[in-house]
């Protein structure tokens, strides 16, 4: 059973983050810090990964499933996670 009162949370905090556009003024290596930071306490409280990037991963560039930075996605999720084909 997972945290979905947290999980939507942490993706309120990271929309509002990007909102007043914290994202712009940080490095891309920082950003990617902040999220893993954001992840890591997700994984703490039972968070699902999907629910916190809901409607911003591509945003992002990493994928919901497996948390991987720079991969091909397909509705947020990567190839081999969401074993899409390639088109
Ligand atoms: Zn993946």
């Amino acid at each position: 059973m997972s945290n979905h009162t947290g999980s939507y949370m942490l993706n309120e905090v990271i929309k509002s983050l990007k909102e007043i556009g914290i994202f712009n003024k940080l490095t891309r290596t920082d950003s990617r810090a902040l999220l893993k930071a954001v992840f890591g306490v997700g994984y703490q409280y039972d968070c699902n990964p999907g629910e916190i990037l809901e409607d911003i991963a591509e945003e992002f560039d990493v994928c919901y499933s497996c948390l991987t930075f720079d991969v091909p996605l397909r509705d947020g999720i990567c190839q081999k996670c969401g074993r899409w084909e390639s088109a």
